[in-house]
């Protein structure tokens, strides 16, 4: 879309016609984009800004993408639509694409959005139960701190009470747990099991009666909450407790997904089989709308049963898209051929490293941690008490790094309302000396704090 119009006036007819997320608290953060090119977006003034928050829309192999475009087009000429009630050869290839990239026998049910599969994956595990003559387990424990969408259920399965509180009641049935906070819990435990983390989900899951417990659902990393990597073998760990309790485990890789956290799925880091796998953005690099809620075979098999209603019955319009499957099918074939996967892990550990470096006497950075391109910087007032920094300050941060042509989020919910970790999460195939601007840029923003 060709604007001809200044950056001034575009945000001026923003303010009057758009609602989005950060309005109107907020307006003036807005940048109204017009081109996007590699890790680098433009605005309506020209003025250029490397996007070091894309993982958190999960462009993962960078914008202006033309074979991207142009599978869409090809697919959008042969076929634009057809229901998912019936089926099309992008979904199906789509489906066996992703079959391959998990190693295990899942089948695939597509919707559009993080939050959508997040729900078919709430009303599989219901039925699920309800299929196998297991009535009474319909609840879904969750955990503080994690994110898992905007809808009724998604957002009662989210564990940041300030996104939540002006909603309630929410969907009933959903109950939290503390998530491994590897920076402020003791972790140094010999047998994860031993985590208080883990325990927590044994004793929750024990106190609120196993047979009523339907699935955990959690992100391998949790993202929204402040980039928490925990522990080593607590995943594990916390899918034996599931188990002992009869439980599914769906894995939340909505964003952790397709090479951020270094490798195809962040489950995979983690040595885990999950029973559901919920996924969106970067299934696309976010080019179009498309999500996916892959479940274990057997799971599939319980559903079909001999009465009328034994089917799963949940429709979704749009979800599969053939443009859009046929995109993600490119898609993936790009960061298998540019080998995303492992430009990921060791670009993020070259921003981990060097970021420690750097700041490692900095009075108000506590942590640098991440895995992958996904690297959080958790600001604190003071390392002893681990007291978050207050949010103008990181907010500073922020604007020093837009002021000098870096875009960069920030996440955590510590405590309710503080949003102290700052979040570096570019897209994978970025340059070297792209990386390399956003260290020395980071850095310097933080180091200007008074
Ligand atoms: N799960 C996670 C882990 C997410 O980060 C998000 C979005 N940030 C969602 C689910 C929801 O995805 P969507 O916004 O596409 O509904």
């Amino acid at each position: 879309v060709q604007t001809g119009r200044p950056h001034e006036e575009l945000l001026a007819q923003d303010d009057k016609y758009l609602w989005h997320s950060m309005k109107p608290y907020n307006p003036n953060a807005t940048i109204v984009a017009t081109k996007a090119e590699g890790s680098w977006v433009t605005d309506a003034n020209g003025k250029r800004y490397l996007d070091g928050m894309a993982g958190l829309w999960c462009v993962n192999v960078g914008y202006g993408r033309t074979e991207l475009a142009e599978a869409a087009y090809e697919q959008l000429k042969e076929m634009a639509y057809f229901p998912l009630t019936q089926s099309h050869i992008p979904a199906i290839k789509l489906a066996e694409k992703l079959n391959e990239m998990l190693g295990d026998e899942y089948v695939v049910f597509f919707s559009n959005s993080g939050s959508e599969a997040n729900e078919t994956a709430f009303k599989i595990v219901r039925q699920y139960h309800q299929q196998k003559g297991d009535v009474n387990r319909y609840k879904i424990v969750s955990r503080y701190r994690g994110y898992h969408g905007n809808s009724m259920g998604a957002l009662a399965a989210t564990g940041q009470a300030q996104r939540k509180y002006k909603y309630e009641p929410l969907t009933p049935g959903f109950i939290h747990v503390s998530p491994p906070d590897s920076y402020r819990d003791d972790v140094n435990v010999s047998d994860p099991r031993e985590l208080s983390s883990v325990k927590e989900i044994d004793r929750t899951m024990t106190w609120e009666l196993s047979e009523t417990i339907a699935a955990m659902i959690m992100e391998p990393i949790i993202t929204g909450g402040g980039i928490l990597v925990p522990p080593e073998g607590y995943m594990k760990a916390a899918k034996e407790v599931c188990e002992k309790h009869g439980a599914l485990l769906i894995v939340d890789e909505v964003i952790c997904g397709f090479g951020r956290t270094g490798k195809a799925f962040g489950f995979m880091n983690y040595d885990v089989k999950p029973d559901i796998i919920t996924m969106a953005k970067g299934i696309t690099s976010a080019y179009l709308p498309l999500s996916a809620t892959a479940v274990r075979k057997e799971i599939y098999e319980a559903f079909k049963g001999t009465e009328e209603y034994d089917y799963f019955r949940h429709v979704n319009t749009f979800g599969g898209n053939p443009a859009a499957c046929a995109l993600a099918l490119k898609n993936l074939e790009i960061m298998e051929k540019e080998n995303l996967f492992d430009r990921s892990r060791d670009l993020g550990k070259q921003v981990v490293n060097e970021l420690s470096d750097l700041l490692q006497d900095h009075p108000f950075v506590g942590d640098v941690r991440g895995k992958g391109l996904l690297v959080g910087i958790e600001l604190v007032k003071d390392k002893k008490t681990k007291e978050p920094l207050e949010v103008t300050l990181v907010n500073q941060v922020i604007a020093n790094c837009k002021q000098e042509g870096l875009l960069i989020g920030k996440n955590g919910a510590t405590v309710a309302g503080y949003n102290n970790v700052l979040t570096l999460s570019p897209p994978l195939n970025i340059k070297q000396e792209d990386i390399n601007f956003i260290i020395k840029t980071v850095s310097n923003s933080i180091k200007k704090l008074k």
